[in-house]
């Protein structure tokens, strides 16, 4: 087993992946995986939250993401990448999730009004699109993840995540089993100790001081290091006991937040596919040159010799992510004075581009020529998967009473 905290995300295979996605999430992907146990996985199902009249274009992206992530930089040996389909498990922990989530939750997510808003042209008026925050949260509860890697829009998703896990517990951690531990690890504190951690866990019961839960972890602690045959178990059912939360079957998740550029399209807007605004990551070069040398920039510009504004044009936000120092002085230079045209501006974040997708163009090339090994990745990783989701399902089983 690893030591190092464990990190899920997923992506939806709803078409080929863009520059937004590399630089939002994948290339934080990549540098997860030293620090992280990574577990990244094709959200299929989510895919067909929104594209549920579209098989085809499902089917056609799964393996043609796994190929991009791992030209990207993904290491197999080093992550653990898994289609979420093949693992009915999830399905199964957001059905019995699903039992005691309060409707409001969900209608309350901030994403889904926004999100029913802005994709008009689909009918996302079903109960699977309302409900795949729960589904997320399944995703992540039964791999017990410690952190996901989240940008602003999706805070409120690990949010409900941490809410439905302390609500599980909360419902389904309080069993007998679970108040004859209590009872036993309270006996093996000395008398006194014992009354005034029970007061301290009326007083937070009653007020949520922080003092008292303080007051009472503070005594765990102590008891733990100072009494013989102290468990580790006995000082987490009494965490869960003083909490209120009774024994911890899923764990609450934290939201990773980390420093990511948000890419514009080639019309300024955020770069997306629904809006055809994007440049593919295995884009070619003659492509990738048409697409920047055409795309939008500040529109006060209008002829060559008109000064422009930088904090005013998309192409500044690529060169923000793609140019050192020199470059951007030069860009800023050029631009307030007219010294350069907009042509001459893009060049550098053509050539940068271009270079970038060399190596990811090379690595993906061996992959897209040997099917049989990207599908081998996928299967090894989506058995490493199994193993921790079946002893999560296990748990909640014998919580919820379905162990007969
Ligand atoms: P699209 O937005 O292109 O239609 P999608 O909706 O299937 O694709 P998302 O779920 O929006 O995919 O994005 C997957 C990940 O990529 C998310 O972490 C998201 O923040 C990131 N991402 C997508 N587009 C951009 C962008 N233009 N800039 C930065 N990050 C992006
Ligand atoms: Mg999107």
């Amino acid at each position: 087993m690893s030591i190092k905290p464990r990190v899920l995300s997923g992506m939806r295979p709803t078409g080929a992946l863009h520059l937004g996605h590399y630089h939002g999430a994948l290339k934080n992907w990549v540098r997860l995986q030293a620090d992280y146990e990574c577990f990244y996985f094709v959200a299929d199902w989510h895919a067909l939250t929104t594209h549920y009249e579209e098989r085809e274009v499902i089917e056609k992206n799964v393996y043609d993401m796994v190929i991009d992530w791992i030209a990207a930089g993904l290491d197999p040996e080093q992550c653990t990448i898994f289609i979420q389909s093949r693992l009915p498990e999830h399905a199964e922990l957001f059905t019995l999730l699903a039992m005691g989530t309060p409707l409001g939750w969900l209608e309350r997510v901030p994403t889904y009004k926004d999100q029913i808003d802005k994709l008009k042209d689909r009918d996302l008026a079903t109960y699977g699109f309302l409900g795949y925050p729960l589904l997320q949260a399944a995703d992540i509860l039964i791999y017990k993840a410690s952190y996901v890697p989240v940008g602003e829009d999706q805070a409120s998703h690990v949010e409900l995540t941490r809410e439905v896990a302390r609500r599980f517990n909360h419902l389904y951690g309080r069993g007998a089993a679970f108040e004859a531990g209590v009872a036993a690890a309270l006996a093996k504190l000395p008398k006194d100790d014992a009354r005034y951690f029970e007061k301290q866990r009326k007083a937070f019961g009653e007020t949520g001081a922080a003092e008292a839960l303080a007051k009472g972890e503070g005594l765990v602690r102590k008891a733990a290091a100072a009494i013989a045959g102290w468990a580790d178990a006995d000082t987490e059912l009494l965490l869960g006991h003083l909490r209120g939360s009774g024994k911890t079957i899923l764990v609450e998740p934290q939201a990773l937040h980390t420093e990511v550029a948000r890419l514009p399209g080639l019309d300024g807007t955020k770069m997306s596919k629904s809006l055809g605004n994007t440049v593919l990551m295995r884009d070619e070069p003659a492509a990738v040159e048409k697409k920047i040398r055409g795309m939008t920039t500040d529109p006060a510009r209008v002829r060559r010799t008109d000064p422009g504004d930088p904090e005013k044009c998309p192409v500044w936000q690529f060169h923000l992510v793609y140019s050192d120092a020199t470059t951007k002085d030069w860009v800023v230079a050029g631009c307030k004075s007219a010294g350069i045209g907009c042509l001459e501006c893009k060049q550098p974040v053509i050539d940068a581009i271009v270079a970038e997708q060399r190596p990811w163009r090379e690595r993906a090339e061996t992959y897209l020529a040997n099917p049989k090994h990207v599908h081998w990745i996928v299967e090894m990783g989506t058995e490493r998967a199994r193993v921790v989701a079946k002893q999560t399902m296990k748990d909640v089983r014998a919580a919820m009473g379905l162990d007969y």
